[in-house]
């Protein structure tokens, strides 16, 4: 019983208006990873590293109850990379350098210990990989959530549209979902992507917060307004992180329970964007969740009397 990450594991260069940093831990997976772990265990990690990889970064996720068999180390390999520049705004970003390295030849092999997961989250990665690792699975996980980009829909939207017929939730931001289903208008987005296959639908909006669809039931979680935005890379992934985690440990996957995930994933993404790479996440404790969810509950929370 637990709760299944699948993705990268990187080294990322990254330059933001305040500041660069040339080579810190990143990748979709481990993002995740540090998110979730606040929330349950253990944590049943996929993806593929290099010989350089840090001991002592896999260490940490380790003692956070994050497992690592199903981890292909390549001794003589070197770890994904992937450099990114961001625009003043901080919502656009340009890509400098995406190295596959070891990625290149991921072949996941999921292990038996794996086999009883519930909860499995599909990081972005080719959907072939993400369509490979549910055909490994003997019995069907209770919710398979997935992240994609614009990126695999250039260039392998066919691949993409069978994968999704296999899924349950798919998160994507705004202009991925506007391309993916040709419709402006996100309702009729989020409509015309559960005809795809998900029964819902999660539609991030960076700073704008992000929506809930399921049918025609609609919720909208904000994202907290903050002074500073340091860096957003990883932000998308610690959101999945968060949501999981909390799917995971309540065992609920109803709409109303994802909409309490929704709002824990916004609170971690808010944490991951105040320092580089994943830096904030590895510090904060729960009191300081505790703290930042009632930060959303009072940024919400209102009287309204209209007669
Ligand atoms: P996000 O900011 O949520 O889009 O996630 C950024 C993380 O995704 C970085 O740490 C990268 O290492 C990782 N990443 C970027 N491009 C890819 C890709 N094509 N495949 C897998 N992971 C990627």
């Amino acid at each position: 019983m637990s709760l299944m990450i699948v993705g990268s594991m990187a080294f990322d260069a990254l330059e933001t208006p305040f500041g660069k940093v040339d080579r810190i831990i990143g990748g979709s997976a481990t993002y995740a990873a540090w998110a979730a772990s606040n929330f349950t265990k253990p944590i049943k990690q996929v993806s593929i590293i290099g010989g350089d990889f840090p001991e002592d970064e896999i260490k940490k996720l380790e003692a956070r109850g994050v497992q690592f068999e199903g981890v292909e180390v390549v001794k003589d390999g070197k770890s994904f990379f992937w450099s990114g520049r961001y625009h003043m705004d901080m919502n656009t970003r340009d890509t400098l350098a995406t190295e596959l390295n070891v990625l290149e030849q991921f072949n996941p092999q999921i292990p038996d210990s794996y086999q009883d997961t519930e909860f499995l989250f599909l990081g972005n990665l080719t959907p072939d990989v993400q369509m490979q690792v549910i055909n490994q699975m003997k019995n069907r996980p209770k919710l398979i959530v997935l992240d994609t980009m614009n990126f695999w829909m250039e260039i392998a939207l066919d691949g993409l549209k069978a994968v999704l017929k296999k899924i349950d939730v798919l998160m994507v931001n705004d202009s991925e979902a506007r391309e993916l289903s040709g419709e402006y208008s996100l309702v009729k987005a989020a409509l015309k992507i559960q005809e795809m296959g998900p029964k819902y639908v999660i539609i991030k909006k960076g700073e704008h917060g992000a929506l809930l669809f399921h049918g025609t039931h609609v919720f909208f979680a904000p994202a907290l307004p903050l002074e500073e935005v340091f860096d957003p890379t990883g932000a998308g992934d610690t959101f999945a992180g968060g949501f999981m985690g909390h799917i995971a440990r309540t065992k609920d996957i109803s709409f109303q329970n994802m909409k309490t995930a929704i709002i824990i994933g916004s609170a971690m993404a808010s944490f991951c964007v105040e320092k580089f790479g994943p830096n904030r996440l590895q510090e904060i404790e729960r009191k300081d969740i505790e703290a930042r969810i009632d930060e959303f509950i009072e940024l919400v929370n209102f009287d309204i009397d209209i007669v």
